[in-house]
């Protein structure tokens, strides 16, 4: 049996819809499967549905955009209360969005490269679901304008880059806080992904995090090289954090990225999502501990 707990669907910018991902991990045999929209939960209703029907174990996360030192990094929410004040605070996030998509259509213009935004929301596999830049890669493709989507980013799109605009973004601090007031578990994603800083310095960085309580960092992750796996399991070792991760499965937009298929193309082992069931109940345990009247 193995899982994959990070992926996207059409409710961000996966491209393909909650149901047909579902139907994909069925093929290739896994028994879970996280979903991981950016900003969102807006696919989980669909997924749990279809993985009730598929006999497949849906771990419902969601992945946040934080700011910290002067970088951009992700982070995982698993098993958030769909009624907690998180939601709201993604809400706010999704609205900022919208506004911050405008900003990249009003730069992309003036660099003589327009795209209208019912365009863009074509590569979005949802009339409702959150566009995001990778949706505007493939309209710069579609376009002519670039030859891939990666020149997309390189050249316009990346962090930095000419037609970028900033997004909402949180604190560690309050992501991790937030996550763990919702009653879920916190997991810091592919930190390496940042090329800023040295695995020296994101491990001072995880240290600090775990202080606020972060529960987990992706030691498992198909981008990575068997140096950033390491670094990442010596990290939770050290820090005492869980170990997770998955692909990051976006379909089209990411086509060399396979559902499944985390670290060395190799699935995540079943114990790591064990392991994160007992952090979300003793995270839960904890809370309800500190409520009770004395
Ligand atoms: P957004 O949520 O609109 O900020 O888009 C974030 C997504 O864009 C990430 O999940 C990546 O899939 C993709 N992305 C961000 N930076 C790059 C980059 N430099 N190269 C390729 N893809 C990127
Ligand atoms: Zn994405
Ligand atoms: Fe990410
Ligand atoms: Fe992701």
């Amino acid at each position: 049996m193995s899982i994959d707990l990070h992926a996207h669907t059409t409710a961000s910018d996966g491209s393909l819809s909650p149901c047909e991902l579902v139907s994909r991990a069925r093929e290739i045999g896994l028994s879970a499967l996280g979903i991981t929209d950016h900003d969102t939960i807006g696919g989980w209703n669909e997924a749990f549905e279809a993985g009730a029907q598929a006999g497949i174990e849906i771990v419902p996360g969601v992945e946040l955009s934080v700011s910290y030192e002067g970088g951009r990094f992700h982070l995982l929410g698993y098993y958030i209360d769909p009624d907690s004040a998180l939601i709201e605070t993604l809400k706010r996030i999704q609205a900022a969005r919208a506004d911050r998509n405008g900003e990249i259509l009003d730069n992309l213009r003036a660099l003589g490269l327009p795209l209208e935004e019912a365009f863009v929301r074509s590569f979005s596999g949802s009339p409702d679901g959150q566009l995001g830049r990778p949706h505007f890669a493939q309209a710069m493709v579609a376009r002519g304008y670039v030859s891939s989507t990666q020149q997309a980013f390189d050249l316009y799109l990346a962090d930095g880059k000419p037609a970028y605009a900033t997004k909402a973004v949180l604190t560690p601090r309050d992501a991790i806080e937030g996550i763990r007031a919702a009653g879920g578990v916190s997991v810091w994603a592919h930190p390496p992904l940042n090329r800023h800083f040295s695995l020296d310095e994101l491990g001072q960085k995880a240290a600090q995090w775990r202080a606020w309580g972060l529960d987990g960092l992706e030691t498992f992750y198909s981008k990575y090289t068997p140096e950033e796996n390491a670094w990442a399991r010596a990290v939770c070792c050290e820090l005492d954090l869980i170990e997770s991760g998955g692909s990051d499965f976006h379909g089209r937009s990411k086509p060399t990225v396979f559902l499944g298929q985390s670290f060395a193309h190799q699935p995540v082992p079943d114990e790591v999502l064990q392991k994160l069931k007992a952090r979300r109940d003793t995270v839960r345990e904890q809370a309800a501990r500190e409520q009770a009247p004395m």
